[in-house]
């Protein structure tokens, strides 16, 4: 008998060189193999007569190959398969066929899916058909008989699972159901079920092994439909349990964070004093809630650990800087971390405008700072003379020792991943005790405290889609700024082809010559011979000598030396650049409220949430904004979706759901770097319901022991989430 546990060279058939293939597409255990889904269904119970098709239909058939071969048309080499049932006949199709010649043997069985189609004189033919050969012709003896029998049991008159083909074709859809049948034919008939019954019952959950059997081999009533979208009890039941016990995982995670040791700051009158003085403007309804939220998690004994997400304007700055001043205030340094130096500096600026002048020292730590520099900084920072520290990555690789570290903030978050995100967290709980405090008793009280965690508030300008939320930050409360301050208009958004230029730059000047600044944006730094993309540097020549040669045009991109950024970016800041020539290096958090022109070229080539990120870039003041979306060279359909998202809507949140669904979530936060789960069974675009599901159920269990649910069975679920979380996740620990 095989465990779910059992490697899979253990299943007959499987050798060494196949499990090595199977391992590289994470397959090494029966539990990986029986989870290798199929991604569509055929239904061969009823394959079609050939003279029942009709054209436009999907159909499968089932024949027996009778004669195969090329013939020459004036384009391509054309590759032709007839295929019998009786007298009735079809033709197949393939263009570019050559790999076929050898295939098909006259006599051989062979099962076809393709979309049925009319040709010139009326005769039905399948073009490029898909196709599984599922017998050889007339395989003499008795043996050989009695297993094309059960091959064809298998391969026909029944709801037929079609695998991905993995190594190179080399282990076909055909190898799949053979394979995983026979596991399944071998495994423990005794599959303790790991979700507690409570929940199993909630959601009427299915017993796991009748759900790993049935999604492979549905029964012949399946509905095809549910099928081919994953809604049978069958899936149903493996996408949920895969997405409980991330959840369970997410939501033990954050228990035990509530369970630590953390600083309780103190809202005094003091602090909210000086949190009055500072503030610029008056805020909008929504960053005083999520302040209250902040400040709220702040003086509670255990460490905070909250996503603030604010779509790009929404004032999150701010909000931090507030945030700072609590724990400032009472004795502890903040530390902020930006994810590019041109945003590290301008937090710095602003800190200082806004803090400084309040008394708070602030300094800058970026990694292309002097050595000597770094180090009187990092001295700063150990001897608690530095309160708010800025900086990049920097402060996680250079050497910094805070004094007595007590706030976390990590601007633009999605930039970052959860790996550096846990590393920032593990290094501020490394620090020490507060030193003196400027409210005595406080610190006191503190200090008899075994070392207490810092609070860690992230913040992200991509509107994250809720099921990510739920995912990538499940073990995060969440706070969202949904508000922009007020006076702003809507941007407006335009599309126009970049042989239109000239007006574009027309307008441009008429923006300028109103006293306002305007960005122009290219995909690449630099020209190249195979791309013949519009490149940064060359357009900023031309731009500057020719186009707009009347006015101070800037030039920046992540190749620039950080001193020549850094002054660039000043200059532009301060209005004495009026049009600034840039790459996305700008994408992320620059903040110049006078401008009003956002010019992309190339638009084409940019993802949604870069477009919408660079977007985010105006309509920070109170001047009426333009975005311009110029395309060049040939779009594809997935551009033309995303080129109209951005000129129908200004909604992030609504931005991202599409990009979601576009990219797929794998490719939204830039692959797994990003740390998203890898779902064996399920997917975040689909399965939204069934994770808000996993997340509700998830929570009710860890609220147990209780009538519904014993103790016994969460520490069951519990164990079986962390080796599945030590196994799938393996980076993340789980208590
Ligand atoms: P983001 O959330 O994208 O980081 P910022 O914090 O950079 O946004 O704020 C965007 C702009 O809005 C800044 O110029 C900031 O000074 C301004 N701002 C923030 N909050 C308010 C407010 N309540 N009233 C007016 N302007 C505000
Ligand atoms: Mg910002």
């Amino acid at each position: 008998m095989l465990e779910l546990s059992t490697p899979v060279q253990y299943v007959k058939g499987i050798g060494p060189r196949i499990a090595e293939l199977l391992a590289s597409k994470g397959i090494s255990t029966v539990d990986d193999l029986v989870h290798y889904l199929p991604f569509r269904y055929e239904d061969r119970l009823n394959p079609r007569g050939i003279a029942e098709l009709r054209p436009g239909e999907m159909a499968t058939i089932v024949g027996e190959v009778r004669n195969s071969g090329f013939f020459r048309t004036r384009k391509a080499p054309i590759f032709q398969l007839t295929v019998g049932q009786g007298r009735a006949r079809l033709r197949c199709l393939w263009f570019h066929g050559g790999y076929l010649q050898e295939k098909f043997k006259p006599g051989a069985l062979i099962a076809l899916y393709g979309k049925v189609e009319e040709d010139r004189s009326g005769e039905l033919q399948i073009i490029q058909p898909q196709f599984e050969i599922l017998g050889e012709p007339g395989t003499p003896g008795a043996e050989g008989e009695a297993e094309r029998k059960a091959a064809e049991s298998l391969e026909v008159g029944r709801i037929v699972p079609i695998y991905e083909a993995i190594g190179q074709g080399r282990l076909t859809s055909r190898w799949f159901r053979r394979a995983i049948r026979i596991a399944l034919d071998n495994l423990t008939p005794d599959i303790p079920d790991p979700i507690p019954a409570m929940v199993r019952s909630n959601l009427a959950l299915i017993a796991p092994r009748q759900a790993l059997y049935q999604v492979h081999w549905p029964e012949a009533g399946e509905s095809l439909q549910d099928l081919q979208s994953s809604r049978t009890p069958a899936h149903i039941r493996m996408i949920f349990e895969e997405l409980f016990f991330v959840e369970l995982g997410l939501e033990m995670k954050r228990k035990q964070q509530k369970a630590q040791t953390g600083i309780a700051f103190d809202l005094n009158d003091k602090a909210r004093a000086a949190i009055k003085k500072i503030l610029p403007f008056h805020p909008t309804a929504a960053q005083r809630r999520v302040l209250k939220e902040i400040a709220g998690d702040m003086q509670k004994s255990h460490p905070m650990r909250r996503l603030l997400q604010g779509d790009v304007g929404s004032g999150k700055t701010i909000v931090a800087f507030e945030a700072a001043i609590i724990a400032i205030e009472n004795g502890y340094q903040v530390a902020l971390m930006a994810p590019t130096e041109i945003l590290a500096q301008q937090h710095y600026f602003s800190a200082r405008r806004i803090l400084e002048n309040a008394g708070y020292r602030t300094v800058l730590l970026t990694g292309s700072l002097e050595n000597d520099r770094k180090r009187e900084i990092r001295r700063h920072i150990s001897q608690g003379n530095a309160q708010l520290i800025i900086g990049t990555h920097a402060l996680l690789q250079e050497k910094v020792e805070f004094g007595n570290l007590g706030l976390v903030i990590v601007d633009e978050q999605h930039r970052f991943g959860v790996l550096q995100r846990l590393k920032l967290m593990k290094k501020s709980s490394d620090s020490g005790e507060p030193l003196e405090s400027s409210s005595p008793a406080n610190a006191e009280s503190k200090a008899e405290l075994s070392p207490s965690e810092p609070d860690v508030l992230v913040m992200t300008a991509t509107p994250i889609p809720r099921t990510l939320a739920l995912t990538l930050y499940g073990d995060l409360d969440l706070s969202v700024l949904d508000e922009l301050p007020p006076g702003r208009t809507p941007i407006i958004t335009r599309r126009i082809s970049d042989d239109r230029s000239p007006e574009v730059w027309e307008f441009v000047r008429k923006q300028i010559a109103a006293g306002h600044q305007a960005y122009i944006v290219y995909p690449v730094i630099a020209e190249n011979e195979e791309t013949e993309l519009k490149a940064a540097i060359k357009m900023y020549r031309e731009l500057s000598n020719k186009t707009f040669a009347d006015f101070k045009v800037g030039l920046l991109h992540g190749r620039l030396d950080p001193d020549l950024k850094d002054q660039v970016m000043r200059m532009f800041q301060r209005g004495e650049l009026q049009i600034l020539v840039a790459t996305t290096v700008i994408e992320v958090g620059v903040d110049v409220p006078n401008a009003t022109v956002m010019v992309i070229e190339h638009s084409e080539r940019f993802g949604l949430a870069q477009l919408h990120q660079l977007r985010g870039r105006i309509g920070r003041g109170a001047a009426k904004s333009y975005c311009v979306l110029m395309t060049g060279g040939k779009t594809t359909e997935e551009a033309e979706r995303r080129l109209d998202a951005m000129v129908r809507t200004n909604d992030g949140f609504e931005i991202a759901e599409l990009d979601l669904e576009l990219r797929g979530p794998g490719e939204f936060f830039g692959t797994r770097q990003a740390g998203m789960p890898d779902f064996r069974v399920a997917s975040l675009v689909r399965d939204r319901q069934l994770l808000e599901a996993a997340r509700r159920e998830a929570s009710a269990v860890l609220a147990g022991p209780n009538s519904q649910i014993s103790a016994d069975e969460i520490s069951r679920a519990l164990f079986h989430m962390r080796s599945k979380w030590q196994k799938t996740y393996g980076l993340v620990e789980v208590g």
